[in-house]
């Protein structure tokens, strides 16, 4: 039976960049004979204007029968003045919500040929590949009670609760033991258990794992250490494993060591390792219609799926490859172009990327 993608484009550059993923998709599905079946959905915006709600029920129907599902990016002005509920984020939270995709898998990886776009020393980062686990559907974005109340004095107050349970955390722990496992063996658990209870439990619960992964080197580090370890010299790290917040910031920031977040993928997994892909940044309203939008974030996005929910190494590895051939032949999008490099379009890069499959 064939295996199902679904591929949500979404909104602003998130159709640009999705048309040329779906080119390397199709071609390595024919090449390496995976037998994958492509369909369409709306989720973010797009589906706002055509359903009027972010998350319609057929997408959600159609990401539960999925074997994966690649997404482009959500959200924009154009429905920044809707209803908070009805925000076109609410469709993206929902989906990872509905699907259980509690891991989020974000790599920071450092195109050799790309290290002068970095905004630290080429020396700091050039080889840079460390993975940040992320917790993502618990934790402090939706811990309640939540909201803003208005106090008898009359002052308003805002609050949050940051909570985890025991079993969230193992299984997010659990999966970055064994993604340790597969890369260098070396796993850094990120906390503040110097102020925080949630994560006394939290480094409590990831020494206890650790028992079970004598072959993985396990460390902590408290997230404002972390922060800085990140920028003062980011190479020391393999695997990092943080809550839902930490890891939101901590991300972004390592996403900055690699020069653009443009050529950064992402997936976020459930507890069978099915999951849902995209590149790490969101619509680029700023550059949408232009077509100058790098495309490498939503391909790699292409390359993780294959390997961690199709189990299809080869087809993911000839993606990665290509995308390092075509930065070796100098083809730069206008985001990681260095003063002097013509910047090349979304479609060209992508045109490019195909061309060098079959090299
Ligand atoms: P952004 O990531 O969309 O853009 C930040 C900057 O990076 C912009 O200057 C943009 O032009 C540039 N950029 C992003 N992707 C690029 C690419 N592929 N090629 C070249 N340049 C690129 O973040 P933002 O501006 O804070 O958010 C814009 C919208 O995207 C908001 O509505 C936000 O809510 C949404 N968003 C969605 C997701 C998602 O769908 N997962 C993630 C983050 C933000």
């Amino acid at each position: 039976m064939a295996r199902r993608i679904l591929v949500l484009p979404g909104d602003y550059i998130g159709p640009e960049i999705m048309a040329e993923a779906v080119k390397v998709l199709e071609a390595v599905n024919d090449r390496f004979d995976l037998g994958l079946s492509l369909e369409q959905g709306l989720l973010g915006g797009d589906a706002i204007d055509a359903e009027g709600t972010p998350l319609p029920e057929a997408t959600l129907a159609a990401a539960r029968a999925a074997d994966a599902i690649l997404l482009g990016a959500v959200g924009g002005p154009k429905w920044d003045s809707v209803e908070r509920h009805l925000r076109p984020e609410r469709g993206l939270l929902g989906l990872r919500k509905e699907l259980e995709l509690f891991g989020n898998l974000r790599p920071a990886l450092l195109y050799p040929q790309l290290a002068e776009a970095s905004s630290l020393k080429a020396e700091l980062v050039a080889g840079l590949d460390i993975l940040i686990v992320r917790e993502l559907t618990g934790g402090i974005y939706f811990g309640e009670p939540r909201g803003i109340r208005t106090l008898e004095n009359g002052e308003r107050e805002g609050f949050n609760t940051y909570v985890y349970r025991e079993s969230e955390i193992r299984r997010i722990g659990h999966l970055a033991f064994r993604l340790a496992q597969q890369r260098g063996g070396r796993l850094c658990s990120v906390d503040k258990s110097n102020v925080l209870e949630v994560t006394v439990l939290w480094r409590e619960i990831m020494e206890e794992l650790g028992k079970e992964y004598p072959d993985v080197e396990l460390s902590h580090m408290y997230v404002d250490n972390a922060a800085m370890q990140l920028v003062r010299a980011p190479k020391q790290f393999d695997v990092l494993v943080t809550g839902n917040m930490f890891g939101d910031i901590l991300s972004d920031a390592a996403a900055m060591l690699t020069g653009s977040i443009g050529m950064l993928p992402s997936a976020s997994l459930d507890k069978d390792g099915r999951g849902m892909y995209e590149p790490c940044h969101g619509s680029a309203p700023d550059i949408a219609g232009q077509g100058i939008a790098n495309p490498l974030a939503t391909i790699l996005s292409v390359a993780m799926m294959l390997r961690y929910s199709l189990a299809e190494p080869a087809a993911a590895e000839a993606i990665e490859q290509a995308v390092s051939r075509v930065l070796d032949q100098g083809l730069r999008t206008a985001d990681i172009a260095t003063a002097g490099q013509l910047a090349v379009s979304t479609a060209e890069m992508g045109a490019a990327v195909l061309a060098a499959l079959d090299a």
